[in-house]
């Protein structure tokens, strides 16, 4: 990596890389990170190692909604107090979170892990839609909410579904616009989000 300042110890710039290819950390926070790890105590240093591997060896994907889980299917799925007739459609698991965080979707979830970004390369096959016609066939299934971020690529996203299951008989609704545009749902604060999902619209 070009404007990383290497020291000549190979542990050292191993984990400087390593904290550099994390979404945020620049090169300078990267070494910092590095630096204040050396001075850490072996035990809290195999306190962070076991929580990553833990991390990775224990998360999985719902198989039934894309969501992280560490069990399958998660605990949304399995918990028969919701309503299981509304699937909210979010583009990644933090999306999830907030919305939970609102306290006001009583539903459960589709994660796509993605939008539909042709600029970029990303088509429907590569984000988490195969399943969900699927779903809404099998499922006893009335409402879909479409919560992709409002911008170019969560609408060009939510297009997509609209047309995916126009056929089916099914209310599709959109998160109120009291999102910023260009925003991004996760980064929302909880009035906003509440009132967006509350007074969500029927599309088309
Ligand atoms: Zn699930």
């Amino acid at each position: 990596m070009s404007n990383l300042e290497y020291s000549n110890v190979k542990p050292i710039n191993n984990l400087i890389e390593s904290f550099h290819r994390l979404p945020g950390i620049g090169p300078k926070m990267a070494q910092r990170l590095t630096y204040y790890l050396v001075r850490m105590s072996i035990k809290e240093a195999e306190t962070l190692a076991n929580a990553i591997r833990d991390l990775k060896e224990k998360v999985i994907y719902c198989s039934s909604c894309h969501n992280i889980s560490d069990i399958n299917p998660c605990s949304i799925c399995q918990d028969t107090t919701r309503d299981s007739s509304i699937i909210c459609v979010v583009e990644d698991p933090l999306d999830v979170v907030a919305i939970e965080s609102s306290t006001v979707f009583k539903g459960i979830y589709h994660v796509l892990h993605g939008v539909i970004a042709p600029m970029k390369g990303i088509g429907p096959e590569d984000i988490k839609l195969h399943d969900l016609v699927d779903r809404i066939n099998q499922g006893n299934v009335k409402e879909l909410v479409l919560a992709t971020n409002p911008n170019v690529e969560g609408d060009a996203t939510t297009a997509y579904i609209q047309d995916l299951v126009v056929s089916l008989d099914l209310k599709i609704t959109r998160l109120a616009r009291g999102l910023p545009m260009g925003g991004d749902l996760e980064y929302a604060d909880f009035v906003t989000l509440s009132r967006a999902i509350e007074g969500r619209q029927v599309l088309g």
